[in-house]
C-alpha cells in the first residue's frame, strides 16, 4: 500500500506519522492493554492526554492566561449559533463580514439570535476580494465583530487582524488555525473545527477570552455554554475522548517540526510555488484578489472547464486526489493544509504542466 497526495478541503490529509503512531497504539496504548478509545475520560490516563493537549496548544499558539481553551462537538456550524447565544449579553446586534461560503452560514444561523448587520460584504464581487477596513461600517452598539480568517471554499484569506476600537472580536478559523503565528490577545473568540488542520473530524476548538465566559443565555444548551463547560475542563458529558487524543499527536508533531513558525514557513512556501505556477500558465487561472488569496486552498480554473474531467482522471491516476473544485466556484481547488508536504505540491505542479502540454 502506499499513500497519494490528498487535496481534500476537509476532513483533509493528516501527517502519515501521526497516523503511523496511531496505529501503532490501536490496541495497547501506554502499556495499558487497552485502547485509549476504550478508558474513562476521567480517569488518571486520560486526564494526561487532556492536560498535554493543552498545554501543546497553548504552547504552539502563545495563548495568554486570560483564555480558556475548550473541546467542544457540533463543528464550527455549532458555534455558529453557540457564539450568539453566549455573548449577546443582553445586546440586540451583531456585526458580520460576509467574505464568503462560510462566512455567510455563520451570519445566517446568528439571525435566528439577533439582528445582524453586515459591515461589510465582497458577495458582488463573487467573493474574490476582502473589503477595505475604511468602507467596513461597523456599529459600536453591537455585541461583537465576527469574521471568517480563511474562506476554504472561496480561497480568501486575511493577512492581518482588523481593528475597530474596543469591540469584541470574534473568528472562525476552521481552516487555517495553526498555519502561521497570530496574536491570540487580539481576540474575544477563536474557534476551529479539528478537520482542516488539526485532527480528525469531531471535536471543535474554542479558545474564549475570560471575559466573554458566563453570560449566556438563560435557556442554552449546557454543553454549549462556554461557562459550564470551562468549569468542567471541556468534560461536561463524556467527550470525543480518541479525538482529543489525535489531535494532540498532532500537536507533539508540529512541535517536532519547529512549531508554528515551521509550519508558516513551509506554507508559504507551498503556496507561493503552485500561484507561481498558476500564474505562468496559460490554462490555469485564479479568481481571488491577489493581495489575499488563501495559503491553504487554492482554487482554480481551466482555461476550458471541457478539460476538467480529464484533468481529474489523469491526476487521480498519478495518486493526486480530491482536486475538484466546490460547486459554487467550479474548476480545481488545492488544499495545501500543514500536513500537506511540499514533494505533494511540487508533484502537483508537475503533473499540471504536464497537462497543459499535452491538453493546453
Ligand atoms: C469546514 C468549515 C466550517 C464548518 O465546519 P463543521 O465542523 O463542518 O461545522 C466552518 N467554517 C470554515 C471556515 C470551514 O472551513
Amino acid at each position: 500500500m502506499s499513500r497519494i497526495f490528498n487535496f481534500s478541503a476537509g476532513p483533509s490529509t493528516l501527517p502519515e506519522s501521526v497516523l503511523l503512531k496511531a496505529q501503532k497504539e490501536f490496541l495497547d496504548w501506554n502499556g495499558s492493554g487497552m485502547s485509549v478509545m476504550e478508558i474513562s475520560h476521567r480517569g488518571k490516563e486520560f486526564m494526561s492526554v487532556a492536560v498535554e493537549l493543552k498545554n501543546d496548544l497553548t504552547e504552539i499558539l502563545n495563548i495568554p492566561d486570560n483564555y480558556k481553551i475548550l473541546f467542544l462537538q457540533g463543528g464550527a456550524t455549532g458555534q455558529f449559533a453557540c457564539i450568539p447565544q453566549n455573548i449577546l449579553n443582553g445586546k440586540t446586534k451583531a456585526c458580520y463580514v460576509n467574505t464568503g461560503a462560510w462566512s455567510k452560514k455563520a451570519l445566517k444561523e446568528a439571525q435566528n439570535h439577533c439582528e445582524v448587520i453586515v459591515c461589510a460584504d465582497s458577495e458582488v464581487s463573487k467573493f474574490t476580494t476582502i473589503p477595505n477596513y475604511v468602507d467596513w461600517n461597523v456599529d459600536e452598539q453591537a455585541a461583537y465583530l465576527h469574521y471568517t480568517d480563511n474562506e476554504t471554499i472561496n480561497g480568501v484569506e486575511f493577512q492581518d487582524i482588523p481593528s475597530f476600537g474596543d469591540i469584541p472580536l470574534v473568528c472562525d478559523m476552521s481552516s487555517n488555525i495553526l498555519s502561521r503565528a497570530i496574536d491570540v490577545s487580539k481576540f474575544a473568540i477563536i474557534y476551529a473545527g479539528a478537520q482542516k488542520n488539526m485532527g480528525p473530524a469531531g471535536v471543535t476548538i474554542v479558545i474564549v477570552r475570560d471575559d466573554m465566559i458566563g453570560n449566556a443565555d438563560k435557556n442554552i444548551a449546557s454543553v454549549f455554554d462556554y461557562a459550564q463547560q470551562a468549569k468542567n475542563d471541556s468534560m461536561l458529558n463524556t467527550p470525543a475522548t480518541y479525538n482529543w487524543y489525535l489531535v494532540g499527536l498532532v500537536m507533539k508533531w508540529i512541535k517536532q517540526e519547529g512549531g508554528i513558525s515551521a509550519m508558516e514557513k513551509r506554507n508559504q512556501i507551498k503556496a507561493d510555488k503552485l500561484y507561481q505556477a498558476i500564474e505562468t500558465s496559460s490554462l490555469y487561472s485564479n479568481p481571488v484578489d491577489k493581495a489575499y488569496r488563501s495559503r491553504m486552498n487554492i482554487p482554480f480554473i481551466l482555461a476550458d472547464a471541457e478539460l476538467d474531467k480529464s484533468f481529474l482522471e489523469l491526476a487521480g491516476q498519478q495518486g493526486l486526489s480530491a482536486l475538484k473544485g466546490h460547486r459554487s466556484v467550479g474548476g480545481m481547488r488545492a488544499s495545501i493544509y500543514n500536513a500537506m508536504p511540499e514533494a505533494g505540491v511540487n508533484a502537483l505542479i508537475d503533473f499540471m504542466q504536464e497537462f497543459e502540454r499535452t491538453h493546453g
